[in-house]
């Protein structure tokens, strides 16, 4: 245990992945942890949305594993069957061709959906769901976090904040406390539209997913509920996870859920040259879904004001760099 944060109290904000990841760290070093989220569940972007047609992983499709130290965070979870190798058919399209990618990568994914992994994540941590965090307020050496009611979460304060959230949300939080919010201010995000598909037969398309690369909307498509131990469900043939282009997201950012899962249904036809028999077709909007450059550091950290940032805009966008970066302002909280 290391003595440099051992009872030291520290406020994490978001408990997606980069805020777990940090959140477990200090927590195993003897921190004494309370994480906050807005949300009503652990994992941010890892998310599942529950429908009366089945579940979909409507944000991150998968996750890959390179660095040892995420291997090591993931090998309790494989053995407790929380994360499985998910060995479906990947291509790519590019035009009119397709080429095989399913050994570009191997692919992981939560059991019995993306939502399992985050939710293990939270698992013996103080996560207090539903609490936005509104303003951070310095006073007495000590940081004091209030929620959107403007009610301070707690009355002795905390020692340290981490912020594990998309860069904007972090330097609404920072300005005026701390000057790493300056460093956040250029930073640009784009939106995703996800497209959720239940198809009432079978659709007889050969691939489970598929890197899109030069159509005008669709980035990835992905056959959703042939992931490893997906509940099937009456009526349902088949469950498919639409991903538009950032650049077609940004175009139309403000149109209807209905609007967006009509349009991606239809480029999705057109794609595999089939029509689909669509028996319910919904959309969401991730509004901040990956920032368009990534920050070089792993993480911030302002070791005056004893407050950091932390968040899968620090590296590659993806879980594993969430994690990777959670953990690194983990060791820098840590000393
Ligand atoms: C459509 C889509 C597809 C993707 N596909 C993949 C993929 O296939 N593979 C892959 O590896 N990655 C993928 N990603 C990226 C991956 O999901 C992210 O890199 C990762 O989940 C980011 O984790 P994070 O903890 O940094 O941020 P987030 O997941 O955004 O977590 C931030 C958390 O903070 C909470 N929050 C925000 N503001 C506040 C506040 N003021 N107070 C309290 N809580 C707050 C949010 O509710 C959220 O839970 C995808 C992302 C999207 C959007």
């Amino acid at each position: 245990m290391s003595l440099a944060v051992s009872r030291v109290r520290v406020a994490i904000v978001g408990a997606g992945v980069a805020g777990l990841a940090c959140a477990r760290e200090l927590a195993a070093r003897g921190a004494r942890v309370a994480v906050f989220e807005a949300g009503r569940a652990a994992g941010g972007r890892v998310a599942t949305l529950p429908t009366a047609f089945g579940p979909f992983d409507h944000g991150a499709q998968y996750f890959t594993v390179q660095h040892h130290r995420f291997e090591a965070a993931l090998a309790p979870l494989r053995s407790e069957g929380v994360v499985q190798c998910w060995n479906g058919r990947v291509i790519a399209f590019t035009g009119g061709r397709s080429t095989e990618k399913s050994m570009s990568a191997e692919r992981w994914v939560g059991v019995p959906a993306m939502a399992a992994l985050p939710r293990r994540l939270a698992a013996g941590l103080d996560v207090q769901f539903g609490v936005r965090i509104a303003a951070l307020e310095r006073r007495g050496g000590r940081w004091f976090v209030h929620d959107e009611a403007r009610n301070e979460r707690s009355a002795s304060g905390f020692d340290v904040v981490g912020l594990a959230l998309p860069s904007p949300g972090c330097a609404e939080l920072l300005r005026g406390v701390s000057d790493l919010a300056d460093r956040l201010a250029a930073l640009v995000w784009e939106p995703c539209w996800a497209a959720l598909l239940a198809l009432a037969r079978p659709s007889g398309i050969d691939f489970d997913g598929a890197f899109v690369n030069g159509d005008a909307a669709l980035g990835w498509i992905a056959r959703d509920d042939r992931k490893p131990l997906r509940p099937t469900v009456q009526g349902v043939a088949e469950r498919w996870v639409l991903h538009a282009h950032p650049a077609w997201s940004r175009r139309h950012f403000v149109i209807g859920d209905d609007e967006a899962a009509r349009w991606l249904a239809d480029a999705f036809a057109a794609r595999v040259g089939r029509a689909l028999e669509l028996r319910h077709a919904t959309a969401h909007r991730w509004t901040v879904a990956t920032a368009r450059e990534s920050l070089p550091q792993p993480c911030l950290w302002d070791a005056r004001h004893r407050i950091g940032v932390a968040g899968d805009w620090f590296g590659p966008p993806r879980v594993e760099g969430a994690y990777l970066s959670g953990l690194a302002l983990a060791d820098a909280i840590a000393g």
